[in-house]
């Protein structure tokens, strides 16, 4: 994609995963607003895929300065030419598009609910909208009184899962560290409300309770040096399957005869060092082959530079090597 503005690779490398991901794209190509005089982002998105979608064809150019543009003027941390980050790009823009959906259904609802005179204002839930429907699943945070073993649950929504990642380790070792269990002592004690009523040592808990029908997984390559108080980058290997069944980290409610086979649709990588510097490209699967997308760069890759991109087998921390670093898995076999 080509703009006036710089250093949008952020923004680039997450659209074009998600402009591959088809179910995602023909929801956004077949979106009509509620409402013709509303500014949507929602609008600008559908605008630039079909650019996308006219220009693979033509290998034409892409014009995103529109679509920046709003996104500057809608959220102030990204109303800057500075590098961001791709991760925190892609989850604000799903839940944006989220929102501005709810609300333009709540708004009509509002407004026959108003010519119907009915006064009767139930305060109904917000609606599900697709990008909830495709991208949403549900955690469950259990935390355990050690004493009286009553257990306290709280789901939680996410759009995607972001994984710890351990050297010398693999994607499915991180989803099952994922809901390990974390003790909860001294300062951290937990305050039992069910039964004890006082502090107490308790265990804390993360788990998947509903699979969303296209998981994103976000691997935290950007750690805090507790030393420096700087962001540093791991580079180490953490391989990632064409094909990724989930088996650990499941809730006992989660409904695992529907155990769902993702494939591997996109990949997000970044190259550099730093957490607020470096570069963003993205390979999407595209019949069979990667395709590699860096910004106005189009080429096809094999799967051994495909596999170059798990990180670096040595301990090797500072380097710039290009890494993955988030991952798009479709429910829905390959195009
Ligand atoms: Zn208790």
């Amino acid at each position: 994609m080509k703009s006036q503005d710089s250093n949008i690779c952020y923004a680039n490398s997450a659209v074009q995963i998600l402009f591959h991901c088809k179910q995602f794209r023909q929801k956004v190509l077949n979106f009509q607003p509620k409402q013709s005089t509303k500014d949507y982002l929602t609008r600008d998105l559908q605008d630039l895929f079909q650019q996308m979608t006219q220009s693979s064809k033509s290998k034409g150019n892409i014009n995103s300065k529109k679509f920046m543009q709003r996104i500057k003027k809608l959220n102030q941390l990204f109303d800057n030419d500075d590098h961001h980050d791709s991760h925190e790009f892609l989850i604000w823009l799903l839940n944006h598009i989220s929102e501005e959906l709810q609300a333009d259904i709540n708004r009509e609802n509002k407004q026959k609910n108003q010519e119907t005179n009915n006064k009767i204002q139930q305060s109904s839930p917000n609606p599900y909208v697709f990008v909830q429907d495709l991208f949403e699943g549900k955690l469950v945070s259990k935390i355990s009184c050690n004493l009286c073993e009553c257990a306290n649950e709280r789901d939680e929504p996410f759009m995607a899962l972001s994984v710890d990642i351990e050297k010398g380790s693999s994607l499915n070792h991180c989803i099952k560290q994922f809901a390990h269990k974390e003790w909860m002592l001294n300062r951290d004690k937990f305050y039992c409300e069910q039964q004890c009523y006082t502090k107490q040592v308790a265990t804390k808990q993360m788990m998947i309770k509903q699979k969303p029908k296209i998981l994103i997984i976000h691997l935290k390559r950007f750690k805090i040096d507790p030393q420096t108080l700087r962001y540093q980058k791991l580079s180490h290997r953490i391989p990632f399957p064409n094909e990724l069944r989930i088996e650990s980290a499941l809730d006992e409610s989660e409904d695992s005869s529907q155990s769902l086979l993702y494939h591997l649709k996109g990949i997000v990588i970044h190259v550099g060092q730093g957490f607020s510097y470096g570069h963003y490209f993205s390979l999407i699967k595209s019949q069979g082959r990667w395709i590699k997308m860096d910004d106005t760069n189009v080429s096809v890759v094999d799967e051994k530079y495909m596999r170059a991109l798990y990180g670096l087998p040595s301990s090797n921390e500072q380097s710039g090597w290009p890494t993955a670093y988030m991952l798009l898995y479709d429910s829905q076999p390959d195009e």
